[in-house]
């Protein structure tokens, strides 16, 4: 069934004005799943407007109200679980049981996570550190934060930027891809029904270069939380430089995955093949680059072909499936075009390089894809390729493996793959990267940071540190003394000479 009115403003669902159809459609199939108008630059201003309205409410609730509306949210989602994943599957050509096993629970759990968060919110000091004075620190929302999603993992990048926002306080308008903004509107939905006031939590679903621009450049717009690539986050960077608007960036990714020559095999290139393929490679942290010790290169290359001749590629609604399409078929010409440029600069496809034969091949789909014999400085080695493709090179020493691990732009994720503790200090040491994992590639959980170093952004998603993104820090210092005279003065004007002024009395206090 086709859905319409993909703009939640106000608390009301409606299409955008700006007059331009589009249609939602699932990759997997072609099956339209929405038709409606996108954004205008009218729709940013009135969504701005109603999340400007409820800040003032929003703002001085208790963190106790603010935790009980998200727990009731949680119950929510849990209540409507299938329906999101049925979504959420349909507008990405994600496999039903990643949604149903990854993208709803992990919403799920980072609602609830934050709705704990909420109240744990709190200023550090509140102490007299000139002896004269009591300092505190207060902890306050920013205002209405402008958020910009990619289309990879709706659901989760929609629950990522709401979610600290509102729970310290803030309210928000929302920007998802104009590919996958149905779960989006769902979640404002549900968020509505558990208590959530209007315009806490508006969606608008339009293009970048409109909609988003628009949602940047507002004035009453305190902040801008951006996932995507890194070429628009540059872009957005420096818009907000030139307003002095607070950014947070979470960009592209190329993780490295070093095989020391001591790890296990067997358990490393399980890793590599589900670390490198899940959501189709379409994930910032995937596993690209394969760096492995020379002793385990061959071995290590043959497993994870066996491996991948395993993955399933088949209808997203089958349950058996492992792999979907990609999110376009845009997407995976791109896929496609950097794999045949690998292919022609003498790097040898040992899986995969191909779309598939029969109906798969109508849809967007690409076949999980093994290369070897890329040069470190070649494209399909250092840019983002957001495809199930995973590149293995081998090394000699530890030294080169921690030097080519560092050797991209991007900084998000890692993993060293060992059995010996000094290594895997070492490894976790000097990857510069947001999140180094030790013996696994890819879990996340709701309690610890994502973001990234390096042209990966900055500012942190998930867990209490990205309230460090959500909030102001306020300095608050209290006179403790009540002496007329401060010693601080006589470095201004010579007191003992001007003498003190007669103070009328205060009139009594009034209940008016
Ligand atoms: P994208 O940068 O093309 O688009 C992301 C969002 O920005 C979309 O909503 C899009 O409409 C909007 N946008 C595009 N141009 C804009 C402009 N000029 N002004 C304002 N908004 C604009 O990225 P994508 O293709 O949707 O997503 C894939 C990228 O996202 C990859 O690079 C991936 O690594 C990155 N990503 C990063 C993380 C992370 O946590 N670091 C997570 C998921 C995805």
């Amino acid at each position: 069934m086709e859905t319409t009115g993909l703009q939640f403003i106000a608390g009301k669902r409606r299409s955008g004005s700006s007059g331009k159809q589009y249609t939602v459609t699932n990759p997997a199939t072609g099956e339209v799943i929405a038709t409606d108008t996108l954004a205008a630059p009218d729709d940013i201003d009135e969504a701005v407007a109603a999340a400007r309205a409820a800040f003032g409410t929003w703002s001085r609730t208790t963190p106790a109200e603010r935790s009980e509306a998200m727990l009731r949210l949680a119950d929510q989602l849990d209540a409507r679980a299938e329906e999101f994943a049925q979504a959420e599957s349909r507008i990405g050509g994600k496999p039903i049981k990643l949604t149903r096993g990854f993208d709803i629970p992990g919403s799920v759990d980072n609602v609830r996570f934050f709705a704990g968060a909420a109240r744990n919110l709190e200023g550090r000091a509140a102490a007299e550190y000139s002896g004269e004075h009591t300092s505190a620190i207060r902890r306050e929302p920013i205002g209405v934060i402008g958020s910009i999603a990619p289309w990879n993992y709706p659901l989760q990048m929609a629950a990522w930027k709401i979610l600290p926002a509102v729970a310290a306080g803030n309210t928000i308008v929302l920007k998802p891809a104009e590919l996958t903004p149905l779960t989006s509107v769902m979640f404002a939905e549900a968020a509505q029904a558990a208590g959530i006031p209007d315009g806490v939590i508006n969606i608008v679903t339009g293009s970048g270069r409109e909609a988003g621009q628009a949602l940047i450049n507002h004035p009453d717009i305190a902040m801008v939380s951006f996932t995507g690539s890194t070429d628009v986050g540059r872009q957005i960077a420096a818009q907000a430089a030139a307003a002095v608007k607070r950014v947070h960036l979470e960009l592209g990714g190329k993780a490295p995955f070093v095989v020391f020559d001591d790890a296990d095999l067997e358990a490393a290139a399980r890793g590599a093949v589900a670390g490198s393929l899940i959501n189709a490679g379409q994930d910032c942290t995937a596993a690209t680059r394969a760096y492995v010790q020379r002793p385990l290169y061959k071995a290590f290359v043959e497993r994870v072909a066996m491996l991948m001749d395993g993955v399933r590629l088949g209808p997203v609604d089958d349950p058996a499936t492992d792999m979907g399409s990609l999110i376009s078929f845009k997407q995976r010409d791109r896929v496609a075009a950097m794999v045949d440029a690998a292919r022609a600069a003498g790097a040898t496809v040992v899986r995969g390089g191909r779309i598939p034969d029969g109906p798969l091949g109508h849809a967007a789909y690409y076949e999980p894809t093994l290369i070897t014999d890329a040069a470190q400085h070649s494209a399909i080695v250092q840019q983002e390729i957001f495809g199930p493709v995973l590149v293995v090179l081998p090394f000699d020493t530890d030294d080169e493996a921690l030097r080519l691990a560092n050797d991209t732009p991007y900084g998000l994720a890692a993993s060293a793959w060992t059995r010996n503790v000094f290594r895997a200090q070492r490894a976790s040491r000097e990857i510069q990267a947001g999140c180094v994992w030790v013996n696994d590639h890819i879990p996340i959980i709701s309690e610890m940071p994502h973001g990234g170093y390096k042209a990966s952004g900055f500012g942190k998603d998930m867990s209490a540190y990205s309230f460090e993104e959500y909030t102001n820090v306020k300095h608050v210092m209290s006179e403790i003394t009540g002496a007329s005279h401060k010693g601080w003065h006589d470095v201004v004007f010579t007191s003992h000479r001007t003498g003190t002024v007669h103070q009328p009395s205060a009139p009594a206090a009034s209940a008016h």
